[in-house]
C-alpha cells in the first residue's frame, strides 16, 4: 500500500501536503488506517463530520434518497431543497438561501449578493481572514502566499486589521458593499473577534449602510457550542455563508440572506448545476436533525468547555468556543506526527498553532483519551 505514496506523487497536482496516512474506514470520532491501526479523529474532515463517520441515521437518510433522485437540475422544483431551506430558516433566522457545494462557492455568492444588494463594490475584509481559494473569495483572503501569485483579482477589496475598531474606521465610507466577518478565525488558528469589535461593526453599518457578511463556513451548524457565532455575539448579519459542518463531509455550502438582499435579486444573477441537488440536501437535513434530535449543540459546548478545561491542565492556554479549539505550540508540525504516531489527529495551521475541531459527537472518555495522548507527545 506504501505504493500509493508513489502513484499519488505521480498522478495528482501536487497542491497538498500529506500525512502519510491512508484511510480506509471511519465509525463515529474514530478512523482506521489500510493496517487497521485506529486514530481518534480531532480533525473531522476540517470541521465537516459533525455527526461522526458512518453515522447510521446519515447513512440510511442518504441511501433513501440515492435510490430515488440525485440530480435533476434547478430548471425544476424538488422537494429535498425546499425541506432544507426551511430548517435552515430555523436553525439560522435567516429568510432565504442559495445552494451550492463548497465553502469558497458560498463566498462567491455573498460577494455577488452584497454588491447587487447595494450597487456598490467596495469589499472589507480583515486581516487573518481565510475566505476560500476562487478569486472572489481568494481576494478577500488575507494570507500573501495565497493571493499574491495570482493577481489581478477582483478590484475594490480592502483589509482592515481585525478585532482593531479604529483602523475598520479608516476603510469605511459610502463606497463600501459589505463586511466580511470570520467572526471565529479558523484557518489562522482559532482567533475569536472580541465582543466589543462585532458590536462596532454593527454600529457602524448604520452610519454608512454597508451589509455585514458573516462566513459561517466553519463556525456553523454547533461547531462553537451555539447554532451559528453569530449567536455567541447575539447579532443578525445580513449575509451568512455555510458549508463544512452543513452535510457531515458530503460537498455542500449555501447561503442565507435576509429578505431585504434578496428582493435586489433577478433570475439569472447567480446559479449552479449541483448547487442544491436532492441528494445533497438530504445530506445537509439529515445532518442537522441528526444534530438537533441528539442536542449535538449543547454537547459542542459541554464537551469544548471539558477539553479546553484539560488543556490547560497541560499548560497550554486555549482559545476558542465549542468545539473549535486553538493554542499555541511550539514546533507544531511535529507534535501533529507524534500524535499520528499515537493515534490521534490533530491539525496545525502555522508551525506553532494547534487547531482541534472533532466530531460534535465526542464523548469524554474520548476527550481523556485525546489529552492522555498529548501529555505523552509534548
Ligand atoms: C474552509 C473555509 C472556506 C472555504 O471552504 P471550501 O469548502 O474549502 O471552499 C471559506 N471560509 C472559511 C471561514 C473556511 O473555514
Amino acid at each position: 500500500m506504501s505504493e500509493i505514496f508513489e502513484l499519488e506523487k505521480e498522478l495528482l497536482i501536487p497542491f497538498f501536503k500529506r500525512q502519510r496516512v491512508v484511510f480506509v474506514k471511519g465509525e463515529g470520532c474514530w478512523l482506521y488506517d489500510e493496517r487497521g491501526k485506529k486514530y481518534l479523529d480531532l480533525v473531522a474532515g476540517i470541521a465537516c463530520v459533525s455527526i461522526g463517520h458512518s453515522n447510521k441515521y446519515f447513512i440510511e437518510r442518504v441511501k433513501e434518497q440515492l435510490e430515488k433522485l440525485v440530480h435533476v437540475s434547478n430548471l425544476y422544483y424538488t422537494l429535498p431543497q425546499i425541506e432544507l431551506a426551511k430548517k435552515l430558516r430555523e436553525v439560522s433566522g435567516m429568510d432565504k438561501f442559495f445552494f451550492c457545494n463548497s465553502g469558497t462557492e458560498a463566498v462567491e455568492a455573498a460577494i455577488k449578493l452584497a454588491r447587487k444588494a447595494t450597487g456598490r463594490k467596495r469589499l472589507v475584509s480583515f486581516t487573518g481572514n481565510f475566505h476560500g481559494r476562487t478569486m472572489g473569495a481568494l481576494s478577500l483572503t488575507w494570507k500573501e502566499k495565497f493571493r499574491k501569485p495570482f493577481e489581478p483579482l477582483i478590484g475594490e477589496v480592502v483589509f482592515a486589521e481585525f478585532n482593531n475598531v479604529e483602523d475598520l474606521k479608516k476603510k469605511l465610507s459610502e463606497e463600501v458593499a459589505a463586511v466580511f466577518v470570520e467572526a471565529i478565525q479558523g484557518e489562522a488558528g482559532v482567533y475569536p473577534a472580541k465582543e466589543e469589535f462585532i458590536q462596532e461593526i454593527f454600529e457602524l453599518k448604520e452610519k454608512y449602510g454597508f451589509l455585514v457578511v458573516f462566513d459561517e463556513v466553519q463556525t456553523g451548524f454547533g461547531r462553537t457550542g451555539e447554532w451559528f457565532a453569530k449567536d455567541i455575539y447575539n447579532v443578525e448579519p445580513d449575509i451568512i455563508a455555510m458549508a463544512k459542518g452543513i452535510a457531515n463531509g458530503f460537498p455542500m455550502g449555501a447561503v442565507g440572506v435576509k429578505d431585504y438582499v434578496a428582493e435586489k435579486v433577478e433570475a439569472g444573477d447567480h446559479g449552479s448545476t449541483f448547487g442544491g441537488n436532492p441528494l445533497a440536501c438530504t445530506a445537509a437535513l439529515a445532518t442537522i436533525e441528526y444534530i438537533e434530535k441528539n442536542k449535538l449543540v449543547e454537547n459542542s459546548r459541554r464537551m469544548g468547555e471539558f477539553f479546553k478545561e484539560k488543556l490547560s491542565e497541560l499548560g497550554f492556554e486555549a482559545d476558542g468556543f465549542g468545539l473549535m479549539i486553538g493554542f499555541d505550540k511550539e514546533k507544531a508540525f511535529d507534535f501533529v506526527s507524534s500524535m499520528l504516531e499515537k493515534g490521534v489527529l490533530v491539525n496545525a495551521t502555522s508551525e506553532n498553532r494547534i487547531r482541534i475541531v472533532p466530531p460534535l459527537i465526542i464523548s469524554r472518555e474520548e476527550v481523556e483519551f485525546a489529552v492522555e495522548r498529548m501529555r505523552l507527545s509534548r
